[in-house]
């Protein structure tokens, strides 16, 4: 339910921990709902950012699905334009695919983050989102 403007009280996951400044540009948290399972070869995640939270650019060896829950977010992959995602958006990320994803500039922003085929590795980050990038949506 909308409270006010910017204030919601459907948060369904906690926040969990910062994610790692080198990887990310702002302030995005990570709260892991299921850890890595080699039985399931799968890893779950709910990934909150705060507006003009990025992720840098980078690859899963094994792909990855977005679950949009919260907010109004971008994603793009290398040599698209950058798509606009909103709750109940689903995006299939194919392995080796290079790619971003984050809050959009004036929403903060919450997805789950399914990472498929663990055991070929989970994440490989590249270089930073830069603002010429991130200010590309049209
Ligand atoms: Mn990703």
């Amino acid at each position: 339910m909308k409270t006010s403007d910017n204030q919601y009280n459907d948060v369904i996951f906690p926040k969990g921990d910062l994610a790692p400044s080198e990887y990310f540009t702002g302030n995005a948290w990570v709260k892991m709902l299921v850890p890595n399972d080699q039985a399931l070869n799968t890893a779950v995640g709910n990934v909150v950012f705060e507006a003009g939270a990025r992720n840098n650019w980078h690859t899963h060896p094994g792909g990855q699905i977005l679950i949009v829950t919260h907010g109004t977010g971008y994603y793009q992959e290398i040599g698209k334009p950058i798509q606009l995602l909103q709750v109940g958006d689903v995006v299939n990320i194919q392995p080796e695919i290079k790619h971003w994803h984050g809050a959009s500039p004036e929403s903060e922003f919450t997805h789950i983050a399914i990472s498929t085929n663990t055991a070929k590795g989970i994440v490989d980050w590249l270089e930073p989102v830069t603002d010429e990038e991130y200010n590309s949506y049209q």
